[in-house]
């Protein structure tokens, strides 16, 4: 009973290994964010611990216990949030000591299950010494324990430790998929469900987020607000947009990528719009106002901005200047041929 979403070919892969006793002492889960990366990782400790012959049962104390996140034998560890900021801002790098503290329990004999589990979400922010720490680690097998490493950019994570493990990568989901998903498992309105399968682009993870969390649509809403609002702004207010982007990616690069994929998600649309394939708009929730939006671009103006959007997503990601980089995109936001119409 693996609760994963759209992610058969890893789960079937990893239940063979599972039956045939031939798992791998370290694991790398490569997708999105939300793609159900902790899902898959949190299953395969379930599945490697569970006590009934159907791993993982989901039923069992132990699959119960890590599903709750209090088995003693699975820790996770992640980029540390900073109490302070209090609006959920994270650090951008794991620590040497953060690793230090779970490793050190490496070498003792697993707790209460059968083997040790060490997840580490966000591999690709390791800081060097804390990335030197881990690959020691999982350099040298220990019977009994398993690393599950996850990450959205494997570019960015070393290549030595890519290649001392199994890599498994998660494709993005179907929205047919997402949305039977959020009906049947969690019984969400067909009309909700449908709504949140297009939003979530792939990513069961945001989809079943939020549900839970209502303030990831109302977050989404205030992105896209903030964008509609540039695509008409002057120069200075796009500056202005363009410096308070950059600061907040010193504090939580994750975000930035994230408001950058809600413009590219926004011009795809447009895209679509203007190929006549409305029916695969991610934003069905504004379809009246991207098709009144589309008609005041053309095709070639669309297409560019979209490759200008990511190419700075890239370039951000390798830290080149990033003032300059958001301030060109800010600079290539297309002219519209008619204003009014976006306004009205
Ligand atoms: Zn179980």
């Amino acid at each position: 009973m693996w609760s994963v979403v759209g992610q058969d070919k890893a789960v079937t892969f990893l239940q063979k290994s599972l039956e045939k006793g031939s798992l791998a002492h370290a694991y790398l889960l490569v997708g999105l964010p939300h793609v159900g990366k902790m899902m898959l990782a949190v299953n395969l400790a379930m599945a490697i611990n569970c006590e009934s012959s159907d791993r993982p049962c989901g039923k069992c104390t132990s699959c119960l216990r890590i599903a709750a996140g209090k088995h003693a034998d699975v820790q996770v560890i992640e980029l540390a949030h900073i109490a302070e900021s209090g609006d959920g801002e994270s650090k951008t790098k794991i620590s040497v000591e953060q690793v230090d503290q779970i490793l050190h329990s490496v070498n003792l004999a697993p707790y209460e299950g059968k083997y040790k589990v060490f997840i580490v979400d966000g591999v690709e922010f390791m800081s060097i010494g804390a990335a030197n720490r881990l690959l020691k680690t999982i350099e040298e097998p220990v019977e009994n324990v398993i690393f599950i490493l996850l990450t959205s950019n494997q570019s960015l994570v070393p290549a030595t430790i890519v290649s001392r493990c199994q890599r498994l990568e998660l494709l993005p989901v179907s929205t047919e998929t997402i949305e039977k998903g959020l009906i049947e498992l969690y019984r969400v309105e067909p009309e909700k469900a449908r709504l949140l399968a297009r939003i979530a682009n792939g990513c069961f993870g945001w989809a079943v987020a939020a549900i839970q969390d209502d303030t990831l649509i109302q977050q989404r809403t205030e992105w896209l607000d903030a964008w509609r609002e540039m695509f008409i702004a002057d120069y200075d207010r796009r500056f202005t947009f363009a410096a308070k982007m950059v600061e907040k990616y010193t504090q939580n690069r994750s975000v930035v990528q994230q408001k950058l994929d809600l413009l590219l998600g926004w011009w795809h649309d447009l895209l679509l719009v203007k190929a006549d394939c409305e029916k695969d708009i991610i934003n069905i929730d504004y379809q009246n106002e991207l098709i009144k939006m589309a008609a005041g671009y053309s095709l070639g103006q669309i297409r560019s901005f979209i490759a200008r959007i990511q190419s700075a997503k890239e370039q951000l990601r390798y830290n080149t200047n990033q003032q300059l980089v958001m301030e060109v995109l800010m600079l290539n936001i297309p002219e519209k041929n008619t204003i009014e119409n976006l306004v009205a």
